[in-house]
């Protein structure tokens, strides 16, 4: 379940700016889990019981968000509209809701398009990026988990 591949390491991107078929395919898995981790993070926007005092939300006053997660949720959402933005330039096609499932699966259907982009290992290494380090707000390594489902 927790087998998530990450790019360290490959080499693909040596001899061709184009994406190697594992690397798509890695892309692919890691985009249909963005949105899910997405929504983990939502659980995380509750204040933990042990917070204290540490309030870094801006949104609104009195409760206290988790400002890692806040920070986290707007990365994915950011990330993906702007691959997203650069695939309805380069295609024309119509531009996805702005949300982050629609933009996920919209990237996935434009995979094999971006793969050839001279930018496609941009996307691949900033989307590897981007779920290393949402993941380590989602679903902590040690410490405590978070209530999702709760
Ligand atoms: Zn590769």
């Amino acid at each position: 379940m927790q087998e998530i591949e990450f790019r360290s390491g490959h080499l693909c991107v040596d001899t061709d700016p184009a994406l190697c078929v594992p690397c798509q395919e890695r892309l692919d898995r890691q985009l249909a889990l963005l949105p899910r981790v997405y929504g983990e993070l939502e659980a995380a926007l509750v204040p933990a019981p042990n917070s204290g005092d540490r309030v870094t939300g801006t949104a609104r006053p009195g409760i206290p968000l988790n400002g890692p997660a806040v920070e986290a949720r707007a990365a994915i959402r950011g990330t993906l509209a702007s691959w997203a933005d650069l695939i309805v330039e380069g295609r024309t096609v119509r531009l996805p809701l702005r949300t982050v499932p629609a933009l996920a699966a919209f990237l996935r259907r434009h995979l094999s398009w971006l793969a050839v982009h001279p930018a496609a290992e941009d996307a691949a290494s900033e989307i590897d990026a981007l779920l290393h380090d949402v993941l380590r707000i989602a679903r902590p390594p040690h410490g405590h988990p978070l209530p999702i489902g709760a």
